[in-house]
């Protein structure tokens, strides 16, 4: 007997008929004689409707004031997934109960829309389960120290789900979703792509933070951070299937470079299409400049990705650099209002048609020449490259966007992902 977390996406919650699939998959494991801690998102489409029609009615200027009121909208979607989990538990004849992040509560800080989870009670979510119940906990949610309701940034359940379970020193944390596993690369995009038994939690971290949505980054550093076992596994498999089958299925994240790991060069490929680029020209190149720039956008909060900056023929170069794209009209508006002018910069351009497109794998630390055959495949196909950014374990490009899937499937096939390679 154990204490098992398991985490629902969007799509596992869709409809009722899923829930109810849910509801006999989670009772097989209680029954088992497991302690049951569930954790759904909203049901799909739910979280964009709710966030959609904030939008219709939002104000012009994006205060923390309407941020804590997206919060307030969104996180309901979660709130009815945990109670028609429930009830759907309690048809089953299994002693269930909902709560919602604040009654838990999940702490966090106020950063409202992205707001990370500080500490857990679990007091009364342990007195639940020693009483025999099944405990089904809201994703994507918490309270901060003022009481108000924030959510984790999207695809947060992931994160509720692995942080209550490293809280709660869980067994394992299993995260059911729509596909059967994390795959080489989103096999939506790619149908070749091949599922990945093991993944090292180094890998998985990259592959997440360089855009593979099939885990929350967040999520990934909980589970890195303390040791949380954690499998990727198909909400879509017959719910009756032998739980020790079940157990072992889908793809599991390793801690430790074990010889049976898969040791490609390039494990997995990843792509990113929510950044933009954003260049001031004509910018004298002398000490400071990079400070001057990056440090007023940071300042306002913003993350930047990829820095490049070339050097320069006559004391002037240019420096470009990414930005989610939800923050790209703000950061323009910002370089030009506040920076430019005291720069003695030219202008601000900016490009939001870009992605980015990158391999991992840890195989790279051992492996020479990795990225030039990245950049020889690309070449093949025609595909210009804008930014480099290289690490130990991944190399990324800053593409046009409208090569983004050819660069994808021709890198899938040059380094042997595809299935028939295996
Ligand atoms: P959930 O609603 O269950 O949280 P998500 O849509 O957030 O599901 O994540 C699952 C999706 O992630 C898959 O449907 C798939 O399209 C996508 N995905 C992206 N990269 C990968 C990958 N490397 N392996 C598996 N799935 C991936
Ligand atoms: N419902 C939230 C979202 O759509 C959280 C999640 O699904 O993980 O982003
Ligand atoms: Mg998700």
């Amino acid at each position: 007997m154990a204490l098992i977390v398991h985490k629902y996406g969007g799509t596992s919650m869709g409809s009722t008929e899923r829930i109810r699939n849910v509801a006999k998959r989670v009772a097989k494991w209680h029954r088992a004689g497991h302690q049951m801690v569930v954790v759904p998102s909203a049901m799909s489409g739910e979280t964009n409707r709710l966030l959609g029609l904030a939008k219709e009615l939002a104000p012009a200027a994006h205060t923390t004031a309407y941020a804590r009121e997206l919060d307030m909208i969104a996180s309901t979607g979660e709130q009815v997934s945990v109670g028609l989990l429930a009830i759907a538990l309690q048809a089953e004849g299994i002693d269930a109960i909902s709560y919602t992040g604040w009654q838990v509560p999940v702490r966090t800080d106020s950063a409202y829309t992205k707001a990370r989870i500080e500490s857990i009670d679990d007091t009364r979510v342990r007195a639940d389960l020693d009483a025999g119940k099944v405990v089904i906990i809201t994703g994507f949610q918490g309270i901060d120290a003022q009481g108000h309701i924030t959510t984790l940034g999207r695809g947060g359940s992931d994160t509720s789900a692995v942080a209550i379970a490293a809280a709660m020193k869980a067994a394992e944390c299993l995260i059911y979703t729509d596909v059967d596993g994390v795959y080489t690369t989103d096999p939506r995009i790619v149908p070749e792509a091949r599922r990945l038994h093991t993944i090292s939690f180094e890998e998985m971290l990259e592959m997440a933070s360089l855009g593979s949505k099939v885990l929350q980054i967040r999520s990934v550093e909980f589970a890195g951070k303390y040791r949380v076992p954690l499998r990727v596994l198909s909400s879509f498999t017959p719910w009756d299937i032998p739980l020790d089958e079940e157990a072992k299925s889908g793809t599991l994240i390793t801690f430790e470079e074990d010889e049976n790991m898969e040791q490609a060069v390039v494990s997995g490929i990843a792509f990113n299409r929510d950044e933009a680029k954003i260049t001031v020209m004509g910018v004298p190149d002398k000490p400071g400049i990079a400070y001057q720039i990056l440090g007023a956008v940071a300042d306002a909060n913003i993350d930047v990705d990829v820095i490049l900056q070339n050097v320069s023929h006559d004391g002037k170069t240019d420096f470009s650099f990414t930005v989610h794209r939800n923050d790209y009209a703000k950061t323009i508006d910002l370089l030009k209002e506040k920076v430019v002018p005291h720069l003695g910069a030219n202008e601000v351009v900016g490009d939001t048609k870009i992605c980015k497109v990158s391999i991992v794998g840890i195989g790279m630390r051992s492996h020479a020449g990795v990225a030039s055959r990245m950049f020889r495949v690309l070449a093949e196909e025609g595909i210009n490259i804008q930014m480099i950014t290289t690490s130990e374990i991944k190399t990324s490009v800053v593409i046009d966007e409208k090569y983004m899937e050819l660069a994808v499937r021709a890198l899938h096939k040059a380094f042997d992902l595809d299935q028939d390679a295996a």
